[in-house]
């Protein structure tokens, strides 16, 4: 089986970078390990209703998104942040008003992000994109191996993966050191975290006068925002407990979750009728050992001179890690594939 550029990940720089190809006539075979698209982009429904586990908004001044958005026919608004937010203190005490919305202004997509990878994906020809493919192996002479020993042979390879993800792929001939070292510095973004949503009937909160805002110096959730969609409440959070505590303990986790809630925004917050969790640290196709502590700040990404080439004139790395703009959010992702198809154009 030959193609003549394999992409490996079906996460958003994965999927742009397929449909730049696909609308330049380069033929194409994206390979993704999970049995679902979108990467760290993931949307749970209920009915007709979507709740991100993974990101859940962009903002003004992101060109790529706005853009891919539009042409995707998707609707946008703004992260409901009109009224008080919450305080919670390390004894538990909760108070009203203290600090703003740090998310206000923010954009989310109705439906959820999920809309965009199913929409990005509903655009590539069927045949072109297989999932449950996990790559385990990269040849010098184009030959990627799969985990359930297939074998493809590609006359260009993207990898559309985490850097820190890159590195459990066996290459032969073996990456240098130094390529080695460039992709263990590259921590991959958002990847120690989890997080957990609750959806009402309702969103009773802004009755009371509540944003849906709070942040926490007790948790388990330490900064907690609405994300109710047009005919139900939900409430999410990230978690402030280390990954290492959190590993195998998601019911634990989720019942700490809800009585949080309950705690800050009342008896009701205490009855959700769903609830979804998701701990990124856990999960093998995102978090490497180096991610499962947070990261404290939004580090400098960019492309390293020792990933420009990383294996010969064959392979290219690609994720949003790796843009030069934007690193690490969606557009970011956006910025990478754009890179990546220019490699695929600039040497095909
Ligand atoms: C909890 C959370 C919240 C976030 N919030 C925001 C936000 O609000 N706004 C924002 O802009 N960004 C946010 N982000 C970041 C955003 O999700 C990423 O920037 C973006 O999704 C990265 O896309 P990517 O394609 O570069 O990487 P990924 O989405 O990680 O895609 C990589 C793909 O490669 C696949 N893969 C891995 N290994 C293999 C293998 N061996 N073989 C085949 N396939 C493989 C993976 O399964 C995955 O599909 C958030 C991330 C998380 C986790």
């Amino acid at each position: 089986m030959t193609a003549a550029v394999a992409i490996v990940g079906g996460g958003l720089t994965g999927l742009a970078l397929a449909r730049y190809l696909h609308d330049a006539g380069v033929p194409f075979r994206l390979f993704e390990a999970r049995s679902r698209l979108g990467g760290r982009i993931k949307t749970e429904h209920l009915g007709a209703d979507g709740f991100d586990l993974g990101p859940s908004w962009f903002w003004p001044g992101q060109p790529r998104m706005a853009a891919l958005i539009r042409d995707l026919g998707l609707e946008v608004f703004e992260q409901y942040a009109a009224g008080a937010l919450l305080y919670e203190t390390e004894q538990g005490e909760v108070i009203r008003d203290r600090g703003f919305s740090s998310m206000q202004g923010s954009l989310r997509v109705r439906g959820g992000m999920g809309a965009i990878a199913s929409g990005l994906g509903d655009g590539l020809p069927d045949m072109s994109v297989e999932t449950a493919r996990t790559l385990v192996s990269v040849s010098d002479d184009g030959t990627l191996g799969f985990a359930d020993g297939r074998t493809v042979a590609a006359d260009k390879i993207v990898l559309a993966m985490p850097p820190r993800i890159v590195r459990q792929v066996t290459f032969a001939p073996a990456l240098t050191p130094e390529v080695d070292t460039a992709l263990a510095a590259i921590p991959t973004w958002m990847a120690g975290h989890a997080k957990f949503v609750a959806v009402y009937d309702q969103p009773f909160w802004r009755a009371d006068g509540l944003s849906g805002d709070a942040m926490s110096r007790r948790g388990p959730m330490v900064e907690i925002h609405d994300a109710s969609t047009d005919t139900k409440g939900a409430l999410f959070g990230f978690l402030g407990v280390p990954a290492a505590l959190r590993r195998g303990q998601s019911a634990a986790v989720m019942q700490a979750c809800v009585s949080q809630l309950e705690l800050l925004f009342g008896p009701k917050a205490g009855s959700p009728v769903e609830v979804f969790y998701t701990d990124w640290a856990e999960d093998p196709y995102t978090a490497a050992a180096l991610d499962q502590d947070p990261l404290t700040h939004h580090p400098a990404y960019g492309l390293p001179a020792a990933l420009k080439a990383p294996m010969g004139a064959r392979v290219y790395v690609a994720s949003t890690e790796l843009a030069l703009e934007m690193g690490g959010f969606l557009e970011g992702a956006l910025a990478a594939a754009e890179d990546a198809a220019h490699w695929v154009l600039a040497t095909s």
